[in-house]
Order: C-alpha cells, then sequence, then structure tokens
C-alpha cells in the first residue's frame, strides 16, 4: 500500500480540495500519513496569492528530496500548478506531476500514471460534472466543523488578484447537493458547517433545485434559509463580496437563530479613487450602507475584513481614507496585508510607486490602530454567555479547552477534554490580544 503525505497551504478552498483529495485516494488503496519521511508520494497543494510562491515551491520540493535515497514521488496541486502548468517541470527538478485546481477529482488516475512510469504527468483539465464533493469522517479536517464549498472561481477580475486565472470562473453547486450535504454531516455528528467560496454571495446555480420552498431576494440568501432549514447547529459563511451583499442576508440571520453572529466583508481600501483602480465594484458609501444593515441588525453581528496598503498610486489621503472608515465600521478584526504585485495581474503592469518604508509604515500604523479597535470590540463580550463549540485542547494550557463563538471568536476556558464536540456555555471574563478567556458555566450554575 503506497504511503501519501499531503501539505496544504492557502485557504479553505485548498484546505477542502485537500480534504477530497485524501478521501479519493484513501478510496484508490492509497494510505494517507502524517509522516513526510516515510511518505512514498508526497503532494503539495499550494496557493499563488503567497508571496513568491514559485520561490517557497522550489525550496520546499528540495527539502522534500534532500537526504532521501528512494526519492518520493512529488504532485503538484492547486493554484500554481494551474497558473504555472508543465513550466513547473523546467523551473522545479523532482516534479513528477501537476493537477490544477479543477482536475483533482483525477488525482488517483494521476498518481497511477506515475507509479506506472510515465514522466511528467499534467492534469489541467476541468471538474467533471458528476464530480463528488463529499468527504468522509476520517479525512475532514475536523470531527465537529466541516467546509461545504457552495461556489467555486471568481468573476470578478480585482485587479491585485490572481485567483479568477488559477481558479476559473465562478461555477455554483446545485442547492439540492448542498443540503443533501449538510444534511449528511448532520447525520455524521458535525455541528457546524462553513459554505465557503471565494465569494459566496455571488452564489447563483443553474437551476432551482432544492430552493423551491425558500424565499429570499437573492439565490444567495434562499440557499441561507435552506440550510438552516436542515436545522444543523450552527451555519457560517465566507467569503462575501461587497457588491454583492444583500440586506436580505442580514435579514435571514436574523430569522434563524443557526445561522450565526459573523460576516467577514472584505473592504480593500478605504479611499474611492484607490477601490477604482482594484476595479473593486463598490465605493465607500455604498460599503458602508451595507455595513449599516448589519450593525443596526438585533443580532449582535461580528464584522471582519481584508484591507491591502500600498497599493499603486495610494497617496496619504488614499491612506488616510481607509483609518478612517476603520475608525467608523470598528471591525472585530482586519487581516491586513502590504500590496504586492503578482505577476499575470493586471496591477502588475501598474507604477509600484510606494516605497517599501512607506507600505510598512502605513501596514504597522493602520494595525496598531485596529488592535486597539479590535480590543474594545472584544471586551463588550465580558460578561456576557457566549455559545461555544469546544474543538481542541487549548494550544498553551493543560486543563483548557479551545472553541469559537457564533461570532468566530476564539474562546479559552479551564475544562475537560471530554467536553470537545460539545456546544456550551461560557461567561467571558478576560480579553486577550486575539481571543477571548472565560469561566465554563456548568449545569446549575446561574447564568448572570
Ligand atoms: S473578488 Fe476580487 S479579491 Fe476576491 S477572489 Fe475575486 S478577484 Fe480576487
Amino acid at each position: 500500500m503506497k504511503k501519501v503525505y499531503l501539505e496544504t497551504f492557502g485557504c479553505q478552498m485548498n484546505v477542502s480540495d485537500s480534504e477530497r483529495v485524501a478521501t479519493a485516494l484513501s478510496s484508490r488503496g492509497f494510505e494517507m500519513t502524517g509522516r513526510e519521511d516515510q511518505a512514498d508520494i508526497v503532494l503539495i497543494n499550494t496557493c499563488s496569492v503567497r508571496e513568491k510562491a514559485e520561490q517557497k515551491l522550489y525550496t520546499r520540493v528540495g527539502e522534500i528530496r534532500k537526504g532521501r535515497i528512494h526519492k518520493p514521488i512529488v504532485g503538484v496541486l492547486g493554484c500554481v500548478a494551474q497558473l504555472e502548468g508543465e513550466t513547473l517541470f523546467r523551473k522545479i527538478e523532482g516534479i513528477d506531476a501537476i493537477v490544477g485546481t479543477r482536475a483533482v477529482g483525477r488525482i488517483s488516475e494521476v498518481i497511477g500514471r506515475v507509479l506506472d512510469g510515465e514522466d511528467e504527468v499534467t492534469d489541467l483539465g476541468e471538474r467533471e460534472r458528476d464530480y463528488d464533493w463529499s468527504v468522509t469522517d476520517e479525512q475532514r479536517h475536523s470531527p465537529h466543523v466541516a467546509f461545504v464549498p457552495i461556489i467555486e472561481g471568481c468573476n470578478k477580475f480585482c485587479t491585485y488578484c490572481i485567483v479568477p486565472f488559477s481558479r476559473g470562473r465562478e461555477i455554483s453547486l446545485s442547492a439540492s447537493a448542498i443540503i443533501r450535504n449538510v444534511l449528511e454531516l448532520k447525520r455524521s455528528g458535525v455541528r457546524e458547517v462553513h459554505l465557503i467560496g471565494q465569494n459566496v454571495n455571488s452564489y447563483r446555480p443553474e437551476s432551482d433545485s432544492g430552493l423551491e420552498a425558500f424565499s429570499g431576494k437573492t439565490p444567495f440568501s434562499r440557499l441561507l434559509r435552506a440550510v438552516a432549514a436542515t436545522g444543523i447547529e450552527r451555519i457560517k459563511f465566507n467569503t462575501s463580496f461587497p457588491r454583492d451583499f444583500h440586506a436580505d442576508i442580514v435579514d435571514a440571520i436574523e430569522e434563524n437563530e443557526n445561522l450565526c453572529n459573523w460576516v467577514h466583508l472584505p473592504v480593500q481600501s478605504g479611499s474611492d479613487r484607490i477601490l477604482r483602480m482594484m476595479k473593486r465594484g463598490h465605493s465607500v458609501d455604498k460599503y458602508l450602507k451595507k455595513i449599516d444593515r448589519i450593525a443596526t441588525s438585533e443580532r449582535d453581528i461580528a464584522v471582519t475584513t481584508d484591507i491591502i496598503v500600498g497599493f499603486p498610486g495610494e497617496t496619504e489621503d488614499d491612506f488616510q481614507g481607509t483609518v478612517d472608515l476603520v475608525n467608523t465600521v470598528k471591525y472585530d478584526a482586519a487581516y491586513i496585508f502590504k500590496y504586492s504585485a503578482r505577476p499575470g495581474t493586471p496591477a502588475y503592469e501598474m507604477d509600484d510607486d510606494v516605497t517599501p518604508e512607506t507600505k510598512t509604515r502605513r501596514f504597522l500604523e493602520l494595525q496598531e490602530h485596529q488592535r486597539g479597535i479590535q480590543k474594545a470590540r472584544l471586551r463588550r463580550y465580558v460578561g456576557q454567555v457566549l455559545k461555544v463549540l469546544v474543538e481542541k485542547p487549548a494550544a498553551r494550557f493543560d486543563h483548557q479547552v479551545s472553541g469559537h463563538s457564533t461570532c468566530h471568536k476564539v474562546v479559552n476556558f479551564e475544562g475537560p477534554a471530554n467536553l470537545i464536540g460539545q456546544i456550551v456555555d461560557v461567561r467571558v471574563t478576560e480579553v486577550k490580544s486575539n481571543s477571548l478567556f472565560g469561566q465554563h458555566m456548568s449545569p446549575g450554575l446561574p447564568l448572570s
């Protein structure tokens, strides 16, 4: 039995693809292993959003092969494989197979061809129409939380982003298949599902199948209601695209307790001029109107975002616009990135005229600013009782366990490992830099 070690970089879509790759390989007689040094086959699921992705892949392939008498078969999957294709064979010595983002369903065949002695096998083809999106319990990253892809690809072509090229155009999965998937996950004990995709709220399936009984202003808000009706305990979704974020999404959250208190809505910049150069398709004003609906909800919905500083042409005024926007919205968390050009994107052709020093200064300034806001946002939970899905032992402390609230905060508390997998009440007592600490409300303790 050949052993396979699978390493994953990047977003939830990549993690989800890897889960299905592992599912497919195990069903075809391969054994998945956590030991790279014992593997006959090493697969690297790559991410091109990271800077110098190719260089890192080069280093990684070298490390994998170093010191091994019997060199393992090395396969490259994911975005770098899709973008670079066969050129990777020339650029990096020691790669045996290249499998694109939509070809992962044929991984067993590709590996089979390499094992049969074929050199340099490439598959960059499209996904099969009957592609199996399911994942076995053993191959899921968590027994309690599951990723459920609902849409893949992206049609937005933001000028800085490589994803539309690496992941192709938007294709929505059928609602009936998604609902079936969620029902199966619920039956196997999963407590929380994350509906995932580059832009979940751009969801637009070919047919109404599965949505007939659910009303809503957009296919996505209808899907949210349909998934909520499965009765699975918690539903989160990301990422949302601001232009396609309809107020009806908030209506759906307010109607359904199991739709969680969290929206991730990347803004990228607080300057209309930069947003136009990024081709984001929204202005600051329009974005803030969407935020208003979330902020005035009867539910306490946490909002998180992504921001790029130092985009080509960004002036001090543009940057100040971003600081002002962050002050206005008061995000629960913001993932801030310094702009760096990605070959193949329209922004790569722009004059990257913001110096590295300025990018770093703006990054640190905004990060410091956001840190203060985040602390204040976290403080509002002190004294509140949150429902926490306990997922694992806490990383650094014995006798503590860790999980997430419905507002997607990490919450740690003292408690036995047998709570893992349960949803429990935790009273928040303390704020850490990126998480909350609390006390487990054992049955019998008063809630207030
Ligand atoms: S919406 Fe823009 S940033 Fe997001 S994946 Fe698509 S092109 Fe990239």
